[in-house]
């Protein structure tokens, strides 16, 4: 048996991992690569194998950095099932059309304003909808054998709705024993609102885990609610409105559910709340459907007849029509706004923000990560003016940041899933920026049931094979296409 490693490794977007066992090829997630820079753009056209040849692929969750380049990998050739979770499988109906939708959008600017008659996006909406014929959904805790002499089952990950980490029994041919594998997919946290705690997987022989916050703490999530109610309760009071940038899946839903806890609570008054933006509404119809996944709060909280992202709430209001999006513009003070994108890079949210961000009655609250250089973290570092589509304004609008709202685990959540996953004898840390993969690789070697001999952190391209006593070597065989990704230039990690 063999891992190959390919996107999301020394990365944190494009997942993809493939697995040779005996005569089959299985594709582990099949993300986009995410950014600006020319060379993720370019990496995003190239499949490193040939994907005619991929019997399965499992996917772990529906983020598009996990999920994204499913519709071009059915577009060029592969005819296999992709095996998912029921609620994956839903969010990727909407996610997936949404962003071949946005890649369309963005083809026709390029071909109309930068005269590029050549431009196309990588998947139309059409591909997406002839991908999701491939999906084949299975309940958490069933076994499903993707290809003969291997089994997999589907666990709680606590990251996003329908997320997974992902139990594997291989029986491997080449070595006659059977291999217990595991793969964190994103690996989420305890006691976040609406989802259910991440499932520990145990006895493995290897572990392919996730490092996005290797380096890093989060913030208690306890304390989110409290001061929520504090910062809204203070805006409200002096006749201001809140913009809340959030991200369509996940984010969106786990402010109205705090939100409504809140009013619950009679810790915050009912006052107008809209949600405006298409998929966000889509997306908490869709979280409605797939109760299987909430933890014990949620599910307490249903038992009462209450609908816990609002849509009975007369306060509530979902958004999808463009004219009454503008029309907020006129609706009177006290009032809240949730709208995407999460890093304001598009969608409506910037509209909003270029009308209200100069009052400095109004609030602006920071419940996501903002990625460098986008209107989220500028507005995150205060700086002003700030220009929105081009125009300077004036930001005088009140910036409360959230810190705690990660959904994925830090440090602490890390390691001690690793230490309680058995005492694997190859652990493949990816999905982690370097700084972030070296002091994890570090902290994760003084682990006791890890041995810091048997933790390597994969470069695109490198191809990890077993031997007889389950130990694993770095193959000199070398996948030079992946490996000349993303510009190519990797030296070692120290
Ligand atoms: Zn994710």
């Amino acid at each position: 048996m063999k891992i190959e490693f390919s996107g999301a490794a020394r990365n944190v977007t494009g997942s993809k991992h493939l697995l040779h066992v005996n005569e089959h090829k299985i594709l582990l997630d099949c993300g986009l690569f995410q950014g600006r820079r020319r060379d993720s753009i370019e990496a995003n056209l190239i499949f490193p194998f040939d994907v005619t040849e991929i019997d399965a692929l499992i996917l772990s969750h529906a983020h598009i950095d996990h999920s994204g380049a499913i519709p071009l990998l059915v577009k060029r050739g592969f005819q296999g099932p992709i095996y998912c979770t029921h609620a994956t499988r839903d969010l990727c109906s909407i996610m997936l059309k949404d962003a071949a939708y946005i890649q369309e959008k963005d083809a026709e600017w390029i071909r109309k304003k930068l005269k590029d008659p050549k431009a196309e996006p990588l998947y139309t909406v059409e591909d997406a909808e002839k991908a999701m014929t491939l999906f084949r959904s299975v309940e958490y805790k069933q076994w499903f054998s993707p290809a003969s002499g291997v089994r997999v089952c589907f666990h709680d990950a606590g990251h996003i709705l329908g997320s997974a980490v992902e139990e594997w029994e291989i029986e491997d041919k080449d070595i006659g024993k059977t291999i217990r594998l595991g793969f964190t997919g994103d690996l989420g946290r305890k006691c976040l609102p609406i989802l259910r705690d991440p499932v520990q997987l145990e006895n493995l022989d290897i572990l392919i885990t996730e490092s996005t916050y290797g380096n890093r703490l989060h913030d208690e999530i306890e304390n989110v609610a409290a001061k929520l109610a504090k910062d809204i309760n203070a805006a409200v009071a002096r006749d201001g409105k809140i913009f809340v940038p959030a991200f369509s899946v996940g984010r969106t839903q786990e402010i109205l559910y705090i939100l409504r806890q809140l009013q619950e609570q009679k810790k915050i008054k009912p006052f107008p709340i809209f949600v405006d933006s298409p998929l966000s509404t889509s997306a908490t119809e869709i979280f409605a459907l797939h109760p299987e996944c909430f933890d014990e709060d949620l599910q307490k909280m249903m038992k009462k007849g209450l609908d816990p992202f609002c849509s009975d709430c007369a306060d509530v209001q979902y958004i999808r029509d463009v004219e009454e999006s503008k029309a907020l513009n006129q609706f009177p003070a006290p009032m809240m706004v949730i709208s995407a994108s999460g890093m304001c890079e598009a969608g409506r949210i910037r509209h909003h923000l270029a009308n209200n961000i100069e009052d400095e009655k109004n609030l602006i609250l920071i419940v996501g990560f903002m990625a460098e250089n986008t209107l989220g973290r500028k507005i995150v570092e205060k700086e002003n003016p700030v220009n929105i589509f081009g125009e300077p304004h004036e930001l005088n609008a009140q910036v409360e940041i959230y810190n705690a709202f990660s959904a994925h685990a830090d440090q602490t959540g890390l390691l001690d899933f690793a230490n309680k996953s058995g005492k694997p004898k190859a652990l493949f840390l990816v999905h982690g920026e370097d700084e972030s993969l070296h002091v994890f690789r570090e902290e994760l070697g003084k682990q006791k049931n890890i041995m810091k001999s048997d933790i390597f952190i994969p470069t695109p391209g490198d191809i990890f094979e077993i031997k007889k006593d389950k130990t694993w070597h770095l193959s000199s065989e070398v996948n030079e296409l992946s490996r000349s990704l993303l510009g190519g230039e990797w030296s070692p990690i120290e």
